[in-house]
């Protein structure tokens, strides 16, 4: 019997093995069938962008993010979590970004025609930062719709700049020459260089939500908040708390120095109604 058990051990292993296969190439299956679906997303129109504020001190508003959504025909709104690194791993992201800074001109350009300067951030792709004609490429959205450069913010991570930081460089001070701006997004999380802020023409930081969200029980990441904002402050750059949810941390990243603030606190990303 102990025989038996062995056997029948062994066969639940098997069935297991094979359970999981099965769930692996479902999986895979799955992931095919999005890629497919999302190389017709672009014509079928099915991208949105919603806004979410970002406000000083004050609680006025000082700008918005621009974050894209897929409004899937049968699985209904989609995360960029699901779709972008799809988009990343296939090449789309180069299309599909290219429709983001549009799109998000084109905003500009409408807030700005009721009366409103206020800068719209873009999240940019490694794949996209990396294209040969990528200052090119954001020259011509910028004259084609008109738009003041400075009220055009780009949202890159640390862990896109390290590859050919000279040519890296070239591209951010060719844009920034023109009056663009540049934000390093999730700072903390990649793997950051100071070196990066003392060569390359970067205004802001955001500080990643992971860090602000136990930031007033957690001593470490209190600490790591702490020092972001006051090396943000000794080499003149702004300073952005990302996922502020409740008016104790506003409060407290407040009374810290940090200049500006986003989070559910202050709106979801949500369409601008115009
Ligand atoms: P991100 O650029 O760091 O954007 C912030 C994310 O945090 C957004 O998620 C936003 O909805 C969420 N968030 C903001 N405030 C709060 C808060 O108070 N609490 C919580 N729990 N979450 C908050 P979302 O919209 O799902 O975007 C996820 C990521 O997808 C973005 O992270 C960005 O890396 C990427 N992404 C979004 N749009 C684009 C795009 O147009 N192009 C590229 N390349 N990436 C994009
Ligand atoms: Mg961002
Ligand atoms: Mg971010
Ligand atoms: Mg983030």
């Amino acid at each position: 019997s102990a025989d038996l058990a062995m056997y029948h051990s062994k066969e639940r292993g098997r069935d297991q093995l094979y359970f999981f296969e099965q769930q692996m190439q479902h999986k895979l299956r799955q992931r095919q069938q999005l890629e497919r679906e999302l190389k017709t997303a672009l014509l079928e129109q099915q991208f949105i962008l919603h806004y979410q504020v970002k406000v000083d001190a004050k609680g006025k508003v000082a700008g918005y993010e621009a974050l894209i959504r897929w409004q899937h025909p049968e699985q209904g709104l989609l995360s960029p979590n699901v779709f972008i690194p799809l988009a990343e791993s296939s090449g789309l992201i180069i299309d599909i970004g290219l429709w983001v800074l549009k799109t998000a001109c084109l905003q500009i350009k409408k807030l700005t025609q009721e009366g409103l300067s206020i800068p719209i951030a873009v999240n940019v792709s490694e794949l996209q930062l990396g294209q040969q004609d990528f200052v090119d490429v954001v020259k011509q959205v910028i004259t084609a719709t008109g738009i003041k450069p400075t009220l055009l913010e780009l949202e890159l991570t640390e862990s896109m700049l390290h590859h050919d930081l000279a040519r890296t460089r070239q591209t951010l001070i060719s844009l920034s020459t023109l009056g663009v701006t540049f934000s390093l997004d999730d700072f903390g999380t990649g793997y950051s260089s100071l070196s990066y802020l003392k060569n390359l023409p970067i205004s802001v930081l955001k500080i990643d939500r992971s860090f602000v969200k136990e930031f007033l029980n957690e001593t470490t990441d209190h600490a790591i908040v702490s020092t972001i904002i006051g090396m943000a402050e000794s080499l003149k750059l702004a300073v952005v708390a990302e996922g502020v949810e409740n008016e104790e941390q506003f409060q407290a990243l407040n009374a810290m120095g940090c200049s500006l603030f986003q989070g559910y606190l202050f709106g979801k990303p949500a369409p601008i109604k115009n």
